[in-house]
């Protein structure tokens, strides 16, 4: 792992050991450190903890899609100054886009499967949480609906002060039925840990609530296509609103690009505070990308540290 100094500085501050195995086994660090729990020491490790109900913690669900913009053309996880065009080719459990060399065009069922669009539920935007589970279980307003194990609704605190966007469900995901639980999802909980974040039960302020653009898994991984992530856009905007988040971390090019509504590069767009619906937004590379470009996890870090200075100015919610 190459850390700038100014990061070595600031993890050295916060008082966290090397926390992606990668840097702690070319930092000599025992198996044991690794493993350990952040300590929370300085103010940027732990946030002060609020009052955890654990019985408004959300496990898992499902869902589905709806209409959009197109989020340009590759695989999100991948940054776009080296992502080449985004395609429709298959792979094993990761999206398309999270895999190396992920890139060509749409191919001919990738195609034939835009056509597949059926109504989408009315009201989306005035759903409760329990009608906007029901309603993405149910969705079949894409062809994504008849290769799907299940759908992916998100996993986390509703009322989480945190939000992280992924992309889609991979196979692990379709099987399970919650995002990002394959080794994307392994790499992000430590991420989490990091910044002392979990979506596990814990006090509110710790948690994050995890949601994708697509909340059904695309075929063979292949990248969303435009017409998914139009038809799935309204779940997942009415879910910002529901959670009302203080922040939201948008991880790689399909969910940065789709609600931005940018076709800049993550590369671009990475650094500076965006927003959403009022929330503010910070753009970072996707943990898949970071798995097999590990030398860029440290602008991720420092796109966390960024999230994390926007969720500590942030006032308090209404
Ligand atoms: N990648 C994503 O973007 N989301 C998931 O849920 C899993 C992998």
């Amino acid at each position: 792992m190459r850390w700038t100094e100014r990061q070595r500085a600031m993890l050295r501050e916060m008082n966290i050991p090397p926390f992606w195995p990668e840097e702690a086994r070319e930092a000599g660090a025992p198996a044991a450190a690794i493993a350990a729990p952040m300590a929370a020491s300085a103010d940027t490790a732990a946030p002060p903890a609020i009052a955890a109900p654990a019985s408004s913690f959300v496990s898992v669900s499902e869902a589905l899609p709806a209409a959009l913009t197109p989020p340009s053309t590759d695989g999100h996880a991948k940054p776009a100054t080296e992502a080449p065009p985004v395609t429709a080719r298959p792979s094993a459990g990761m999206p398309q886009s999270a895999r190396p060399n992920a890139g060509a065009g749409a191919t001919p069922a990738a195609t034939a499967q835009q056509a597949q669009l059926g109504p989408r539920p009315e009201g989306i935007e005035r759903m409760d949480w329990p009608a906007l589970r029901e309603a993405v279980a149910g969705c079949q307003a894409c062809g994504l609906c008849q290769s799907r194990k299940q759908s992916v609704f998100g996993v986390g605190n509703p009322q989480a002060e945190w939000m992280i966007i992924g992309e889609a469900p991979g196979e692990q995901e379709d099987r399970q039925g919650e995002p990002f639980v394959g080794r994307a999802g392994q790499l992000l909980d430590r991420m989490l840990q990091a910044i002392g974040r979990t979506r596990e039960a814990a006090p509110p302020a710790e948690q994050v609530f995890i949601a994708n653009v697509l909340k059904c898994r695309p075929p063979a991984n292949r990248n969303p296509l435009p017409q998914e992530v139009a038809q799935c856009e309204p779940y997942l905007l009415r879910q910002i609103e529901l959670v009302g988040p203080k922040v939201i971390v948008a991880m790689g090019r399909f969910a940065v690009q789709s609600l931005l509504k940018s076709s800049e590069p993550i590369g671009k767009l990475r650094g500076r505070v965006h927003e959403v619906g009022g929330v503010p937004l910070i753009v970072t590379y996707h943990p898949a990308y970071l798995l097999r470009s590990p030398a860029d996890k440290g602008l991720a870090w420092d796109d966390l540290c960024l999230a994390r200075e926007v969720w500590e100015k942030a006032g308090p919610r209404h």
